[in-house]
């Protein structure tokens, strides 16, 4: 792993040391965090994990997430820890654009910054980086760095749980991005004693009754399929937030439905939230969401999930994706098996 000496020699002594991840974190945010939190701790480091913004409900129950701080909330216990900060590690996002104003305490500064992550054409920032487009996750590599710096393996029940989760939530319980290499590090993970289907059932299986009935109307009312190009769409207005009263995550996983079609290649799932309007692709084969997530949706993220965003209006917001359909046809007709 090349820059790890330097790496130890950093870490070789106590520091003061920021974790940060993006906004709105997913379990491989939160998770790669946490992980790398407790890691740290137990090697004698200060540690603060600083979110831009809050993270949904169902990580709650995630080992050492009560110290988490986010921004959006409360700034002053970050800006505080900042002023004697030595090591900033930015972990599941590639460029300062991801954390907002966060990103103002990891500027221009005499920072040692290491960056761990699994998304495509990562900004040149971090003075260690270990970026790896082919690995599933970033808690994967999070447990790879670890076991490459310490011989003396510091991976504890809690520590495996975090990294556990942010594998399972990002391949979609192991259906994609999975390698030899990660199923070795999961059985690496499972002889420390994770109970893995414990953690399946809290992040899976804790579901609001206003949720599923959230998912029906989204399936019964808001799809729109297009066998032409081979695309799903499902899009929530503002309306339809009041009146199930969607709350930060409770949208997550509802983009993977439209997969479950023969005849989708493509799916779209688009929010209309109070200033901006999120939308989330999912493809299968070789067709990337990534090309158009930031081509056309100021995002980016991986070749078979991406995400972004536009400032323009609903109907809008639509019209251009039917728009730019066209152009794609042949790839997204390709035949997937
Ligand atoms: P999701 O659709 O679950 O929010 O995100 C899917 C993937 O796209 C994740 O890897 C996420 O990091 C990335 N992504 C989502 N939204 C954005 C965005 O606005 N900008 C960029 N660069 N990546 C995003
Ligand atoms: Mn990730």
């Amino acid at each position: 792993m090349h820059g790890i000496e330097e790496v130890r020699s950093v870490l070789s002594t106590p520091k003061n040391i920021l974790i940060t991840s993006h906004r709105n974190p997913d379990g491989d945010a939160i998770g790669s965090s946490l992980a790398m939190s407790q890691w740290l701790k137990k090697k004698g480091h200060r540690v603060m994990v600083a979110f831009p913004s809050e993270y949904p409900d169902i990580y709650q129950w995630m080992p050492g997430i009560e110290d988490v701080q986010i921004f959006d909330v409360d700034p002053e216990p970050i800006a505080a820890f900042c002023q004697h900060l030595e090591v900033s590690i930015i972990l599941d996002y590639n460029s300062l654009a991801r954390i907002d104003k966060l990103g103002v305490f990891l500027e221009n500064r005499d920072l040692y910054t290491i960056l761990i992550d699994h998304h495509l054409y990562p900004d040149p920032i971090g003075d260690f980086i270990l970026s790896d487009t082919s690995a599933s996750s970033t808690c994967e590599l999070v447990f790879r760095f670890i076991e490459v710096f310490d011989r003396s393996n510091l991976t504890d029940l809690n520590i495996a749980t975090c990294i556990y989760t942010g594998i399972i939530t990002d391949t979609g319980s192991f259906q994609y991005s999975t390698s030899p290499a990660l199923f070795r590090s999961v059985a690496a993970l499972q002889e420390i004693g994770l109970d893995t289907n414990a953690i399946h059932d809290r992040i899976f299986n804790t579901m609001d009754e206003k949720n599923l009935r959230l998912l029906g109307h989204c399936l019964a009312n808001r799809m729109e399929i297009i066998d032409d190009f081979k695309t799903g769409i499902i899009f929530l207005n503002k309306h339809d937030f009041q009146v199930y009263d969607i709350q930060r995550g409770d949208t997550e996983g509802i983009v993977n439905y439209l997969l479950k079609l023969k005849n989708v290649h493509m799916a779209v799932f688009i929010r209309q939230q109070p200033t901006i309007i999120k939308i989330s692709f999912r493809s299968k084969g070789d067709f990337s969401v990534e090309e158009i997530a930031k081509n056309y949706f100021n995002g980016g993220g991986h070749r078979n999930a991406a995400g972004g965003y536009t400032k323009s209006s609903l109907a809008a917001t639509l019209d251009l994706i039917k728009s730019i359909l066209p152009q794609y046809k042949q790839q997204l007709n390709k035949p997937i098996l």
